[in-house]
């Protein structure tokens, strides 16, 4: 949870997405079955000598109308609020032009760590010209080339060393959560009137970016939530937060940083392209899944059909969150608002829940005396024993004799047993199929 954030920054075609590809290497390529989940190049972890951190690439957030500088502008601010540090990307073959000045004044001014990469260098002979680089005022200028791989362990040896010290925020046992969908769905809105209904803890715990955009609070019962991202989503107009790569960057930074995420649907514009999207990267990171569809107070000819209509809409389009609760809710009238708090810790409950094995063998055992394993060829499978591995998510690793003969249709199944057997509502399971003899 909370890895810290670098974000890459420059004018276009200097190779800031080569280098975001090369420094997120494979782990970009994750496989990506979810319907709706294309592989975005905003956004990826990556590690450095054992150190976790994502990386946003500012260049894949386009500010459309806007003249080139402004763009350029305005993602400098986007790396600025969101990252730790920041990787701001030249082209030795341009030497230094006026929109690195532009840029490197802004970087200066906010005071944030900045690592500064020349690209391009693609041979020894180059190196002398990044000497010139020192003018921007952001310290030594380090070498690359990415599309070769050079310089890449300097560079990034100089950007980890700069990561805020956050051993301060570690003994924290307050259920992490955000709500995340596209521009105007009502976000913003419902943060407020969460933070209305409960009390406010103000832990300012001076320092890192993270601590300023979390906030904490209590619920009647005592229990101990953080709203993660939350200054972004009050923090309000300016013109590149009604993007849709936008909000698809800040939702998957709010994923990375919550227990539990809470999808958030207009329902007074139904389900569009984006919220599947946004949906699609929830269910894939393994968090505690809700869904919320706001505006319920926006629909006045309801009746006791509504709601069902609407259910199964979200359930035909969002068929891999089939485990995901609904709640419909209005940040303007407060309607069932005050349920969400409760629904939240019980998401949370069952994503950390562990399973004993002699019980999940029950379950198991009975799932297959009430509908037989399939054979192939002649084979059949054996289910031999399960065990749960991991929580958050449930992880369960299933032996067999031959992984091969284990059918997604069965392997279905036995999920759906388990589903039946124990109550795991709000968070996804993973079945390892694991081969033994
Ligand atoms: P962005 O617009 O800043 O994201 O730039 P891209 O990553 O799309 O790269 C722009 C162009 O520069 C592409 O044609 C890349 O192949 C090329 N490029 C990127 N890095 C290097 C490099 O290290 N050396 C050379 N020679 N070309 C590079
Ligand atoms: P965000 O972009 O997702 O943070 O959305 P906002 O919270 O800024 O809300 C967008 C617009 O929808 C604003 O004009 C809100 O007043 C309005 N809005 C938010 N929630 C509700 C709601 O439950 N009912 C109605 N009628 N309007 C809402």
């Amino acid at each position: 949870m909370a890895n810290p954030i670098v974000a890459v920054v420059g004018r276009p075609n200097v190779g800031k997405s080569t280098l975001f590809n090369r420094i997120a290497g494979e782990r970009i390529s994750i496989v990506e079955n979810t319907p709706g989940v294309t592989r975005d190049r905003i956004y990826a972890h990556a590690e450095w000598l054992g150190k976790h951190f994502s990386m946003i690439d500012t260049g894949g957030i386009e500010i459309s109308d806007q003249p080139l500088l402004t763009q350029i502008r305005q993602q400098a601010e986007i790396a600025i609020d969101e990252a730790d540090v920041i990787i701001f990307v030249v082209d030795v073959e341009n030497g230094v032009t006026d929109a690195d000045e532009q840029v490197a004044r802004i970087l200066y001014r906010s005071n944030k760590p900045v690592v500064l990469a020349v690209n391009k260098v693609d041979n020894p002979e180059r190196r002398s010209d990044i000497y010139d680089y020192y003018s921007l005022g952001l310290g030594e200028p380090y070498a690359v080339s990415s599309v070769h791989g050079i310089g890449m362990g300097d560079l990034l040896d100089a950007v980890i060393k700069r990561f805020p010290d956050n051993a301060a925020n570690e003994d924290d046992n307050s259920i992490h959560f955000s709500f995340i969908g596209r521009p105007n769905v009502g976000k913003s809105s419902l943060v407020n009137a969460i933070l209305g209904e409960n009390r406010v803890i103000v832990s300012n715990v001076a320092g890192t970016t993270r601590d300023a955009i979390n906030t904490k609070f209590k619920t009647n019962d005592g229990q101990e939530f953080t709203m993660v991202d939350t200054a972004g989503i009050r923090k309000k107009g300016k013109i590149y937060e009604n993007t849709e790569r936008y909000s698809l960057m800040r939702s998957m930074r709010a994923i990375d940083d919550s227990d539990v995420v809470l999808v958030v649907l207009n329902a007074e514009e139904g389900i569009r392209e984006l919220d599947k999207h946004i949906a699609g990267y929830a269910h894939e990171a393994g968090c505690g899944v809700i869904i919320v569809v706001n505006k319920w107070d926006t629909l006045k000819e309801k009746d006791h059909r509504t709601m069902t209509d609407f259910t199964n809409l979200i359930r035909q389009e969002f068929q891999y969150l089939s485990y995901a609760p609904i709640i419909f809710v209005s940040a303007k009238t407060k309607q069932r608002l005050n349920q969400l708090p409760a629904l939240i810790e019980e998401v949370y409950d069952h994503h950390r829940q562990r399973i004993q094995s002699s019980v999940l063998n029950d379950v198991l055992m009975d799932a297959i005396a009430a509908n037989p394993t399939p054979t192939q060829n002649g084979r059949r499978l054996r289910v031999y024993y399960g065990t749960q591995v991991a929580t958050e998510p449930p992880t369960f690793v299933i032996f067999v004799n031959d992984p091969e003969l284990m059918h997604f249709s069965y392997e279905r199944y036995l999920e759906n047993q388990i589903r039946k057997a124990f109550d795991f509502s709000g968070t996804p399971i993973h079945l390892i199929k694991r081969q033994r003899q």
